[in-house]
């Protein structure tokens, strides 16, 4: 079977979704399920729906795109403000999409306009994290602008926080989204539909929190796929941690030197490599590199230790274990590595349930036949 690959295994995917909507919900949260790290694949997108979302979101319109082509008909959620030049297709394919530039909200509404349609926008409030967000201050002066135009209609404001600043979600900032909420209601002499008050981060605040005030979604990708808390990466109880398995093969198995022998330069990379000198090292090339997958973020599955990589090659120290060519080794990915792992063309991605048998190598070497 080719490799590099992902076996996904969906069945853990639904178990992580369905436990984060119970989860949620126990204090009025409703999950809206992100697609991004998996480049909207429908048939994930499609187990979240049948786990009870029923909000689909994702940063990009050609991922938003595929699903609608897929045939999937729920509701999709522009996480990314829109570019400027992508307007026609976020009116056409997106529900809601997040905003926070009043020149794009009018040529939202233009748009809309022009299509006899109403194109529903959720403004995104800088909570302190620093990436997309009208500032507090601002948001009476953009309502004001926004209440003249046809075309668009305010349906809730959200947060984003822990993305860029790394900042933690607590009730003293979502405490503040729901005074926003209060003050932007009357303001538009109507109720929002959405306060949605952030991502897979927002996971220690709702646990420790006693009143999550308005806040009624969040948006969650990470802790879906990978089951932890974006804040530390440590495991969520009662989620699946191993639901993405990135598979690579051994191409060369040698026995060499932990130092280079020679006058060391630059590598590939422009860096100049240090080595500790450990003696002569078991070590196996495998056959994917930095165009695949972002190396520091995969954990092999067995005791054996990644010591560097290049554009088509790991090398790794196998250790005690002698490894033979065209041997399988899997590895555990963080969210940095699923993303770039998700988005590499030359990475096959492959349904585990598809695959009966696989053969596992054990930390003594040897190898046993066991369900995927
Ligand atoms: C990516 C993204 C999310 C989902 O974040 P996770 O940490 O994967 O849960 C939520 N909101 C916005 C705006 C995003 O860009």
């Amino acid at each position: 079977m080719a490799t590099p690959r992902i076996e996904i295994n969906f069945k853990k995917i639904a178990h992580n979704a369905q436990f984060l909507k119970d989860h949620y919900a126990t204090k009025g949260i409703d999950i809206i399920g992100v697609t991004k790290v998996v480049c909207g694949d429908p048939n994930i997108a499609n187990i979240l729906l049948k786990c009870g979302i029923n909000i689909l979101a994702d940063s990009r319109i050609g991922n938003i795109k595929k699903m609608k082509d897929a045939g999937i008909t729920a509701p999709m959620l522009l996480l990314r403000t829109p570019l400027q030049s992508e307007l026609n297709e976020v009116i056409e394919h997106c529900y809601i999409s997040h905003n926070t530039e009043f020149s794009i909200i009018k040529k939202l509404s233009k748009l809309a306009i022009n299509r006899s349609s109403v194109h529903n926008i959720i403004l995104m409030v800088e909570l302190g994290d620093l990436r997309e967000g009208i500032l507090p201050a601002d948001l009476e002066g953009i309502i004001t602008k926004i209440k003249l135009l046809k075309g668009v209609k305010i349906v809730g404001i959200g947060a984003n926080l822990a993305c860029f600043g790394g900042i933690l979600p607590n009730d003293e900032n979502m405490g503040q989204l729901s005074s926003n909420t209060a003050d932007v209601e009357a303001q538009l002499g109507y109720k929002l539909k959405y306060i949605s008050g952030g991502n897979s981060a927002n996971h220690q605040w709702f646990n420790a929190t006693r009143d999550v005030k308005r806040v009624n979604y969040l948006r969650l990708g990470e802790s879906i796929y990978l089951g932890c808390d974006p804040l530390t990466r440590q495991p969520i109880p009662g989620l699946y941690t191993d639901a993405f398995t990135l598979v690579a093969e051994v191409i060369e198995s040698n026995t060499k030197p932990s130092v280079p022998i020679g006058e060391i330069y630059q590598n590939a990379f422009g860096q100049v490599p240090q080595f500790q000198d450990k003696g002569l090292l078991n070590r196996a090339i495998l056959g994917i590199g930095f165009q695949d997958v972002m190396v520091k973020g995969l954990k092999p599955r067995l005791d054996i230790q990644i010591i560097g990589a290049s554009s088509d090659h790991i090398i790794v120290d196998t250790k005690n274990i002698n490894i033979k060519v065209g041997t399988e080794l899997e590895f555990d990915l963080n969210y940095a590595a699923l993303l770039a792992a998700m988005t590499s063309p030359y990475v096959t991605k492959i349904d585990s349930s598809k695959l009966y048998e696989r053969t596992r190598v054990l930390q003594n070497g040897g190898t046993k036949r066991s369900r995927a």
